[in-house]
């Protein structure tokens, strides 16, 4: 059976999201991104209002929501500040790993503080010479004692300053390629810990991206996750199937808003004697436009239904990202276009999507690396 409803409890958590986005997000996001802004308290009052931490298990005094949950909300939070929506999505990427790999103890002390202190956390994966070639991390971890010495350099983190821990991927044996990885939680505030400047990124600028740098950090051996070495690859790379989903919704909201922007404006704006959207031309990229929001959305969906129902998802979270990141950069160029002038002036939102768009085929794998895993599962 083929069933697009969703659920009671999906419609007012999506309800209850939009007004989020309308009533805390939309009023500031310009300010935001001009002034590189952190929206820290917006944040905390994401949390308060049951929108973030939606994945954190009951036994750790969360909801233990699924990843439809997680889509729907993105999409909205997405629509009313995409850097809004990355800031506060570090959470959800870094707890995945912690979620399936690390042990009771663990997910208690650290995803039970995200719920009951409504502390951040970032993902440490990326390296200055490492992004979509994970192996190639230079971040070692080498037990000491009762502890392992952490170092190396990290990149590209979001929500660093602002993080209390780091979920860190290091090699704890080199010679055994991937399967010689393994996790860590790392204290913010331990010695050793340090953190960069905040990158001047192009867009999105409210979100904090920032290296971190981790020199002879002492790492307690109950912090290596799971508690086992080894399964830091398996579980770094097996929260993107959660978390693909959610960015790529991500992609969606943000799309969905710049073509209502345009829609709006084609409506209004007249040339050679009516609004633009008269002329054919302007029609057919509004249709083109929603056609794209639509299938991207419903790849989003599929990804989110597989993994909420306990199937493999790892093809489908790769279908939605790419076709959603392409899309929403896509989407975004149109509305600008829409705009004419007016479109390359920051005094209309669209130039803001457009440059907030174009991370999208970046982060979380690259849509080049999403192209690579659609292309290994089919050649399986
Ligand atoms: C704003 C922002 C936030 C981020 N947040 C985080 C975070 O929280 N945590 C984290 O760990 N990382 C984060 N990242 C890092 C991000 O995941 C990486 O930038 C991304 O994976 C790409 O890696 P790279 O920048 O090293 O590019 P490279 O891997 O050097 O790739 C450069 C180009 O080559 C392409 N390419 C690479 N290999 C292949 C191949 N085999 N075939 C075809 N094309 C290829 C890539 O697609 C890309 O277009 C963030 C990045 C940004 C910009």
């Amino acid at each position: 059976m083929v069933d697009f409803a969703l659920t009671e409890e999906e419609e007012m958590l999506r309800e209850l999201a939009h007004e989020f986005a309308e009533s805390e997000l939309r009023p500031n996001a310009e300010h935001w991104d001009n002034n590189r802004e952190y929206p820290r308290d917006t944040i905390r009052l994401a949390h308060e209002t049951g929108l973030t931490n939606l994945h954190v298990p009951e036994s750790c005094g969360g909801m233990g929501m699924g990843v439809m949950a997680e889509v729907l909300v993105q999409e909205e939070l997405a629509w009313g500040d995409p850097g809004f929506a990355t800031a506060a999505y570090a959470n959800g990427l870094t707890g995945a790993p912690i979620i399936t790999g690390a042990t009771e103890e663990q997910k208690q002390k650290y995803l039970g503080g995200l719920i009951n202190n409504g502390d951040l956390c970032s993902y440490c994966v990326t390296e200055p010479v490492a992004g979509s070639d994970v192996q190639s991390i230079r971040t070692t971890a080498v037990m000491d004692g009762d502890h392992y010495l952490l170092n190396g350099t990290k990149m590209f983190i979001t929500g660093a300053g602002y993080a209390d821990w780091f979920f860190v991927l290091a090699y704890t044996n080199k010679d055994a390629g991937y399967k010689g990885m393994s996790g860590f939680i790392v204290e913010a505030n331990w010695d050793g810990v340090s953190i960069g400047k905040k990158e001047d990124v192009m867009g999105q600028r409210c979100s904090d991206t920032r290296s971190v740098i981790f020199q002879d950090v002492k790492v307690p051996v109950e912090n290596l996750v799971g508690g086992v070495e080894g399964n830091g690859w398996f579980n770094a790379m097996a929260a993107f199937d959660l978390s693909r989903p959610c960015v790529a919704a991500h992609a969606v909201g943000l799309a969905r808003a710049a073509y209502e922007h345009a829609l709006a404006y084609a409506q209004e704006r007249e040339t050679f004697g009516k609004p633009i959207i008269g002329h054919q031309m302007i029609m057919a990229k509004l249709a083109d436009m929603k056609t794209d929001i639509e299938a991207a959305r419903m790849l989003v969906w599929k990804a989110a239904w597989l993994a909420d129902n306990g199937m493999p998802n790892t093809e489908a979270a790769a279908h939605a990202k790419r076709f959603a990141a392409d899309m929403s950069t896509q989407a975004t160029i149109e509305a600008v276009q829409i705009f004419g002038g007016y479109g390359y002036t920051e005094e209309y939102p669209v130039a803001r999507l457009m440059r907030a768009a174009k991370v999208m085929q970046i982060y979380e794998g690259a849509s080049e690396i999403q192209r690579l895993i659609i292309g290994r599962e089919i050649t399986r």
